[in-house]
């Protein structure tokens, strides 16, 4: 006889009840958006990609073609298997097109007041099981959960940049967010071939709130001349064997992003250590955001990328 114990029979009993996710739809068509619909699209999903701008719908699937050709370049997946994961991604402009989705990730620009504005017009377009899940890099799952109608469905899938290449996504519960959309978005991680770690609902979650004061901390040593951008660089990767220096990184993951996050590890811990950097906010004010607009710390137009200073 097959006894199973009670803790058992529960998850299984969860698993069984948790929403089964057949289509998904992304908002935000950039790095991360892309990123998302590329590999939901490989998995066998279909995407609806929704951006305010044709001109990043239309990029975006440009770049998941030339992300795809370098998996087919490498043998990791075939180019007919490139060819149906493309054709299972419609982009639109149109939140309507969102009407048979089990879950729709938002993955724009990390301001509180995009998110919400984007939610009050996404939820009258969903049917009623629906989950939504977030992208946000630092955000407070509550509170963005809570601007919506359904709270309970609502969870943080922060997935790592390039996503095609990232092994993690970090899962955030609000504290309305119900066991089958934990369990839901849970079982498309893993079906992404994704590895989750779970973080609780505090200001930038696990891995940003590590990383980012240390690239904060990097260009404050930019700022007061402790050292430049390549002695910085050359330093971490060779000192601490970081496979990119924090002020690459910092580029890549794009300095609005950057200073976005700790402004809100600033505000939520309300501790000095997280105060932003005068460098990084004379950056982004300045339109210099990293490679997504061609420069930041390093300019991107040269071959090699030229460090700034
Ligand atoms: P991005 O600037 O590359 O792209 C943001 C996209 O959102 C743009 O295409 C923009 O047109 C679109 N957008 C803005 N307002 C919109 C609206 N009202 N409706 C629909 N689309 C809208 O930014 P990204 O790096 O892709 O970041 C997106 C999200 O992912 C953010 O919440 C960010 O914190 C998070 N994130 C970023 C990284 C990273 O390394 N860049 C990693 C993990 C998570």
């Amino acid at each position: 006889m097959n006894v199973q114990a009670p803790a058992a029979d529960a998850a299984a009993d969860m698993l069984l009840a948790s929403p089964v996710i057949a289509r998904v739809g992304v908002i935000g068509a950039g790095q991360m958006g892309n990123g998302i619909s590329h590999v939901c699209a490989l998995a066998g999903l279909p995407v609806v990609l929704l951006d305010v701008k044709q001109e990043a719908l239309d990029k975006a699937m440009a770049s998941m073609g030339r992300n795809m050709d370098r998996q087919v370049n490498r043998e990791l997946i075939t180019a007919l298997e490139k060819a149906e994961a493309l054709a299972r991604v419609t982009t639109t402009t149109d939140y309507a097109a969102f009407a048979d989705c089990d879950l729709v990730i938002e993955a724009a620009t990390e301001k509180e007041e995009v998110k919400r504005a984007i939610y009050k017009v996404l939820v009258p377009h969903l049917k009623p099981s629906c989950m939504i899940a977030s992208n946000t890099s630092s955000i407070s799952i509550t509170r963005l959960g809570a601007s919506t109608d359904r709270p309970e469905k609502f969870i943080g899938m922060h997935f790592m940049n390039p996503v095609p290449v990232m092994k993690l996504v970090e899962l955030i519960r609000g504290i309305a967010t119900d066991e089958p959309t934990f369990q839901a978005t849970q079982a498309l991680a893993l079906r992404l071939n994704k590895t989750t770690a779970v973080s609780e609902d505090f200001p930038a979650f696990i891995v940003n709130r590590i990383l980012v004061p240390m690239i904060n901390e990097a260009v404050y040593a930019l700022y007061e001349g402790v050292g430049s951008v390549v002695a910085i660089d050359t330093a971490l990767k060779l000192g601490a064997n970081h496979p990119m220096g924090p002020l690459e990184l910092a580029d890549f993951i794009g300095l609005d992003t950057c200073l976005s996050i700790m402004q809100v590890l600033y505000e939520g811990l309300a501790d000095s250590k997280y105060r932003p950097c005068p460098l990084l906010v004379k950056y982004v004010e300045a339109g210099w955001l990293g490679r997504k607009s061609s420069r930041g710390f390093y300019d991107y137009t040269q071959t090699p990328p030229r460090p700034t200073r």
